[in-house]
């Protein structure tokens, strides 16, 4: 965790970009991503066509990924003028949703006061059971969001939970060929023009961490290796916001599976440095998982070796020597990990 005075930076890489992308640490080791419109001009539709007094500042409207702690997310919207526009969640696991009911009290009392044009949408996936969700999506649905303004294709990636969705935002690379990168699931493209100025992004929960994944709680590993196969389908630039600050301890489990990892090597350099210095780690890029997240190469030569040790440490019988297929492998290393 960064110290409880640093303030969360933000991290869009276009200064033409008209909002930008903050981590907020909530809990331990949690991120609550929050995109924040640059200037409130962007958010004038939001409103009805109300007069503001002249030198009053109209509160911003903010988008909120996984509020799992309200109390951050407030103090945030009252240090910054804003209210919620809209809420997004990836799955039904507490630190995700946990602060939502909180927040719509709050969403509601500042629409009482005027400082809000109405109370978010909360988006969240159709299969799993989130009391809070007034939208319910699944895999090809696009999420329009006001403020920011901004498209996100709905990406099914199931394993952490049963039902655990992704939001991408294709940003620039919709327009670069003039069509978004083939979304999974057959989903649909967002417009091109809406958000040239932002490099893609994909919000991706407790799916695909930097350098890592998550646990498979209710999915099997068939699913999550599907699953992050259509992440990594996405483009090289995308920007990979996952939910939790667990990049050292990834590395390190990431350097035991695949030691002559040049790339791992310095990026753990990197990433040490960052947290050293009170940074988060992410998001990181879709490039940099491709070479350094074994669980996107568990099926690599260079990690075989000490796959089959470390399963021979576990085997009650002799480890086949056979060649082992990726999802027989996907698994043995999920496994690895969940003992490491
Ligand atoms: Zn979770």
């Amino acid at each position: 965790m960064p110290p409880a005075s640093s303030i969360p930076s933000p991290l869009s890489t276009d200064a033409d970009a008209r909002f930008d992308v903050v981590p907020l640490p909530a809990f331990n080791d949690n991120y609550i991503w929050m995109l924040v419109p640059r200037s409130p001009s962007a958010d004038l539709s939001a409103w009805p066509a109300v007069e503001v007094a002249p030198g009053v500042q109209r509160p911003v409207g903010i988008t909120v990924v996984d509020p799992g702690q309200a109390a951050p997310v407030m103090a945030y919207l009252d240090a910054n003028n804003a209210y919620l526009s809209a809420i997004l969640l990836t799955h039904h696991h507490a630190d995700h949703v946990g602060g939502v009911p909180e927040l719509l009290v709050f969403a509601e009392q500042q629409v009482q006061e005027g400082q809000a044009p109405s109370v978010p949408p909360v988006y969240g996936p159709v299969g799993e059971d989130i009391a809070t969700v007034t939208h319910p999506v699944s895999g090809g649905t696009v999420v329009e969001t006001v403020s920011p303004r901004a498209h996100f294709t709905v990406i099914d990636v199931p394993g952490h939970t049963r039902a655990h969705i992704a939001y991408f935002m294709a940003g620039a690379s919709a327009s670069a060929d003039g069509a978004a990168p083939p979304p999974a699931d057959g989903a649909g493209t967002a417009p091109a023009s809406i958000d040239q100025n932002q490099p893609p992004r994909v919000f991706c929960g407790d799916t695909l961490f930097a350098t890592g994944c998550g646990r498979l709680f209710e999915g099997t590993p068939a699913q999550m290796l599907a699953s992050l196969d259509r992440l990594a389908a996405l483009p090289d630039a995308t920007l990979v916001h996952c939910a939790h600050e667990y990049t050292l301890s990834n590395i390190r489990f990431a350097r035991a599976a695949d030691p002559e990892n040049a790339d791992l090597s310095a990026w753990s350099e990197q990433a040490e440095a960052l947290r050293a210095a009170g940074r988060p780690t992410v998001p990181t890029t879709l490039a940099l998982e491709r070479r350094v997240n074994p669980f996107l190469r568990a099926d690599a030569p260079a990690i075989a070796p000490q796959l089959r040790a470390a399963m021979a440490g576990q085997a009650h019988g002799a480890v086949s020597e056979g060649p082992m297929s990726r999802l027989a492998a996907f698994t043995q290393l999920r496994a690895w990990k969940d003992r490491f």
